[in-house]
């Protein structure tokens, strides 16, 4: 089977490798398609390493071609799965009590990292989820990123009617406002981009506003929520201004999650008292546990949003380099592999 391998910074190849023969409690899936994540964008630029060469590739869509003779699940040949490409341990504290998107053994040695960049992977059998066949198989590769909104969203405890604030228009952005919208919120977009902002538009949200110019911004997001401030704020940019913004159009008992990773660790733009007094509530999420990827699943058999306009160009797994360089461009939300 083929896999591309990324070997190092600004170098990914395409390498035949002998297909992988599932353990008896595994399921040999070949992928359909499978998205470009800021991960594998970083990992591609050597902005992080994981190890060389690696087939990176956490965004897939698969089907099942063979079945362990120790699987317990309702899984046949033939299904059309979502895999869930963390590992998890389900022993340890993390695992045990929920948070299993933080299992302290996820990247233990002997794990399967990633992978999904390849004709063919095994995953045990929880790791596919059998989707509905009327759902395209493409659409399906946006599950594990749906998964990380639907997590990032229970962060705030969003509520029917809730003024939600949304930093940054990026594909994370748009997931997480079409959910926003679905869940009965008003969703106010912000960005520098253009482009984003007529787009998020046009996906429906309540409004959709220019970051560029911050006082002209905080006016705006004021007035749009009766002068109280948001509820809820989901910061999906690494941008300083973008935290700024959050803590000063919040309103009180006002929710902030940071749904983004930064490179430069910085600190809260906001003192403790002020969080004290107005009861703020700032939390953080990473990733996704199966419950998340459950419900991100269901949120896409039952079609409750439309995830399909998020996808800006499909490259073949050969053309892997030239699909990398158009996930790095600024001007495209998701760019996926299309493995077979
Ligand atoms: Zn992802
Ligand atoms: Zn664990």
């Amino acid at each position: 089977m083929k896999s591309a391998y990324i070997t190092e910074a600004n170098h990914v190849e395409i390498r035949q490798t002998e297909r992988p023969v599932p353990r008896h409690t595994e399921l040999l899936v070949k992928i359909a398609f499978c998205g470009i994540c800021t991960l594998e964008q970083r990992l591609f630029t050597g902005e992080r390493t994981i190890y060389f060469p690696i087939v990176a590739g956490h965004e897939a869509s698969a089907t099942v071609v063979a079945i362990g003779s120790e699987v317990v699940s309702k899984h046949t040949i033939g299904d059309h799965v979502a895999l869930d490409l963390v590992n998890r341990c389900h022993i340890c504290p993390e695992c045990l009590s929920g948070n299993s998107n933080l299992c302290e053994n996820r990247f233990s040695k002997g794990q399967h990292i990633l992978g999904a960049f390849s004709e063919y992977m095994t995953v045990r059998a929880e790791q596919a989820h059998i989707l509905p066949k009327e759902l395209p198989l493409a659409t399906a590769a946006l599950t594990e990123p749906l998964a990380c909104a639907i997590r990032s969203l229970k962060k705030v405890s969003l509520q029917l009617g809730d003024t939600l604030l949304i930093c940054g228009a990026g594909t994370m952005g748009l997931l997480h406002m079409k959910l926003g919208m679905a869940m009965g919120a008003k969703v106010i977009m912000c960005d520098i981009d253009k482009n984003r902002l007529q787009d998020a538009q046009r996906m429906g949200c309540f409004a959709a506003l220019d970051a560029s110019d911050s006082e002209y911004l905080i006016g705006q997001v004021k007035n749009l929520s009766g002068g109280r401030g948001v509820d809820c704020c989901i910061i999906t940019s690494p941008s300083k201004d973008a935290a700024n913004l959050a803590f000063q159009v919040l309103a009180p008992a006002g929710r902030v999650n940071v749904f983004t990773s930064y490179d430069d660790r910085p600190e809260f733009p906001i003192d403790m008292d002020t969080v004290h007094r107005n009861e703020y509530q700032i939390t953080g999420s990473e990733g996704r546990s199966e419950i998340d990827f459950t419900q991100a699943v269901r949120v896409l058999s039952n079609k409750t949003i439309e995830v399909a306009d998020l996808i800006s160009k499909t490259f073949p797994l050969a053309s892997i380099s030239e699909a990398m360089e158009a996930a790095l461009d600024k001007t495209t939300y998701r760019v996926l592999i299309k493995a077979d």
